[in-house]
């Protein structure tokens, strides 16, 4: 067994608390391009409601527009009837195109009675397509400074991740190279920390109590121990001090 002093086991703590740190940054700065994403997306689905809005308004507006080149058809053939009239030699011929006007009128009512109840839709469609575009404006302003707030969050952890790198490759090289070996092995097997310390004979690694001998040899720190559970490499934790 490689030999062991408590000095060595602490540079071997230092090294996996900023690797773990890096690995926490790493996390972090993985996850920004979903959370601009989903900033994205919420303003993008908003835009789509007020289009779908705004189409059934523009829908509704040319209605209108349809009823009223009908009405003024309608108008106009209730002009050359009227003309019509002065023109007849027949009574049958005159009460003909008195009915023919008397339909034409109605026909134009029906027109105008739509065109009343366009106009009521046209008003309500018109209000909700405004208010949803100052939603939207809202939304797009309030997703701007989340993106520049997240872009400053990126900044930041970039910036720290740099600075932990440096420490890391810092703390590999105060690590005894045996030592360092040893540990790169474990952590190709467990994955996680493959340092752990033992408090009160129970691992912290895996939360298993080791052998109390074992837990006594720990405290002399004097060569390289594994548990016998994890295999992870445990070290003696000294209370704390209250
Ligand atoms: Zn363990």
């Amino acid at each position: 067994m490689a030999s062991i002093s408590r000095e060595k086991i602490q540079s071997l703590v230092e090294l996996q608390t900023v690797e773990a740190d890096i690995r926490r940054v790493e996390t972090l700065l993985a996850g920004t391009p979903v959370k601009v994403a989903a900033v994205t997306l919420e303003v993008e689905a908003f835009e789509a409601t007020l289009a779908e809005e705004d189409g059934q308004l523009q829908a509704v507006q040319k209605a209108y527009r349809e009823q009223e080149r009908e009405a003024q058809v309608a108008l106009a053939q209730i002009r050359k009837s009227n003309e019509r009239l002065a023109t007849v030699k027949t009574n049958k011929e005159y009460q003909l195109i008195l009915k023919e006007i008397d339909d034409l009128k109605r026909k134009n009512s029906l027109i105008e009675d739509e065109m009343l109840a366009c106009l009521d839709r046209i008003e309500a469609a018109d209000a909700a397509v405004k208010q949803k575009k100052a939603q939207v404006l809202a939304l797009r302003q309030t997703a701007d400074r989340q993106k520049a707030e997240i872009e400053r969050e990126t900044q930041q952890l970039t910036a720290q991740l740099t600075d932990l790198a440096q420490a890391g490759r810092e703390a590999a090289r105060a690590v005894d190279p045996i030592l360092l070996e040893c540990f790169r092995r474990v952590q190709e097997q467990v994955k996680q920390r493959a340092v752990a310390p033992v408090v009160d004979a129970v691992c912290q690694g895996c939360h298993l109590n080791i052998p109390w001998q074992l837990f006594n040899e720990l405290h002399r720190f004097d060569e390289l121990t594994f548990c016998p559970h994890c295999r992870r490499i445990i070290f003696c934790q000294e209370e704390e001090k209250a």
